[in-house]
């Protein structure tokens, strides 16, 4: 079988691809306030780039020790550099990750010695051991990839697949050794190994590829997640909250359907921190906004906009009403609210609820509207929900 793709010039691209992604790792690992991470993906692309060649040079020099054991020795380290990093990515327990990095040091030195037995008298076998080795710690960058997984999901499933097959490449690869060492001789063994080696080099250079743009994405997110969220609550912050609720706005319009504001404010909030202290005060609008989470629905849009004052802009079904999902959240806050972390308060909101009409021009009008209903709710007593008259039925679409 010819595989019709001329190695030595796809290993040297390899190389090539693997030493300039290497440099840009680095050079990331530089930018990002020297995250360990990206060192250690430099290292695995410049392990791999030096030992394909020194692999490479067996045809060309008679250097037994480097083409072959140091050799080895590069293309085993690559991908456990690969799996340290993933480790260091992934912000374990310090303890945790101590203790990994001895393991992994000891997983190391046992297959030095292995490679060491046996690059000698039976070069092929210590290739198999490489591969079995490099098989091992791609099941375990699998497995540990699926704790990143949370967080982000595309890239994280692409190294996985990455991983998953290149593991099984490398299985095959030292089965195929072992049955061809055990005598009973494996027919084409020569262009079997060629196709796994060309396989094993392009799956090395994907994952070089592969891993910045994982990096990428949990950093993308997590900088997302702070422009964009109140760092107490997790809600939307103010900027957010208005951004979507203006998106819900023309979405309903030019839909024709339903949609509902709520403009809630905690009632009496100063006396709860006076009284408690303001870790409590913070447990608390923690505690109102799970509960508007827990109330609300997945595409109802909710945001904390002050210090205890959160907006929900509400698309709503034909018909529905959405007076009694705001009586329903202020209920569930003087409910559940009556004891946090075991203090006994007697906590309430007060809630200015507006329905969408074709005089609102925009969502800023419905949320002046919201705020005088707030203030008049409070004037009348706080704990409840005031709707201006012309809304208070329902809409039926
Ligand atoms: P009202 O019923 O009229 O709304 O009275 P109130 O006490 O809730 O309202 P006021 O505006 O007088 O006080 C709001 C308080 O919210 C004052 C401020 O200390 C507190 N606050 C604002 N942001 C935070 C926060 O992030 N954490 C905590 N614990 N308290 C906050
Ligand atoms: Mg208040
Ligand atoms: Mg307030």
């Amino acid at each position: 079988m010819n595989t019709g793709i001329h190695l030595p010039t796809l290993l040297m691209l390899s190389v090539a691809l693997n030493v300039l992604i290497g440099a840009l790792l680095w050079w990331i690992y530089h930018l990002r306030g020297q995250q360990p991470c990206f060192r250690l993906w430099a290292l695995a692309c410049a392990a791999f780039a030096g030992g394909s060649l020194l692999a490479a040079a067996r045809e060309l020099v008679d250097a037994p020790f480097v083409t072959g054991f140091v050799a080895l020795a590069f293309l085993g380290l690559s991908p456990l550099l690969v799996l340290m990093g993933l480790q260091s990515f992934a912000r374990l327990p310090l303890r945790r990750q101590r203790l990994f990095r001895r393991a992994a040091l000891g997983a190391f030195a046992v297959y030095l010695l292995l490679i060491g037995a046996t690059f000698l008298p039976a070069p092929t076998l210590s290739r198999g051991v490489t591969a079995l080795f490099s098989a091992l710690v791609f099941s375990i960058a699998v497995y540990r990839l699926s704790v990143i997984a949370t967080q982000i999901q595309l890239p994280v499933r692409v190294l996985q697949v990455l991983f998953t097959v290149h593991g099984i490449l490398m299985m095959s690869q030292a089965l195929v050794i072992t049955v061809d060492f055990l005598g009973s001789g494996v027919p084409g063994l020569d262009t079997l190994l060629r196709v796994i080696l060309i396989n094993h080099i392009l799956l090395a250079t994907g994952t070089a590829l592969a891993l910045p743009l994982m990096a990428f994405s949990v950093s993308e997110n997590r900088l997302r997640a702070l422009a964009e969220r109140d760092s107490l609550t997790g809600l939307y912050n103010r900027r957010s909250v208005l951004r979507e609720g203006a998106r819900a706005f023309s979405k309903a319009r030019a839909g024709n359907s339903a949609l509902a504001v709520l403009m809630l404010d905690l009632d009496h909030f100063k006396r709860i921190n006076d009284q408690w202290g303001h870790s409590i005060g913070d447990e608390v609008l923690r505690f109102v906004a799970r509960t508007l989470e827990d109330e609300l629905r997945d595409n109802d849009i909710v945001g904390r906009v002050g210090g205890e004052e959160f907006i929900a802009v509400l698309p709503l079904a034909p018909g529905e009403d959405f007076t009694h999902i705001a009586n329903r959240l202020l209920g569930a806050i003087s409910r559940h609210g009556s004891e946090i972390r075991g203090r006994h308060m007697a906590l309430s909101a007060s809630l200015g609820g507006i329905l969408m009409s074709p005089k609102h021009r925009s969502l800023a009008d419905m949320l002046q509207e919201a705020d005088i209903a707030l203030y008049t709710a409070k004037n009348k007593g706080r704990n409840r929900a005031e709707f201006p008259e012309n809304t208070e039925q329902p809409a039926v679409v």
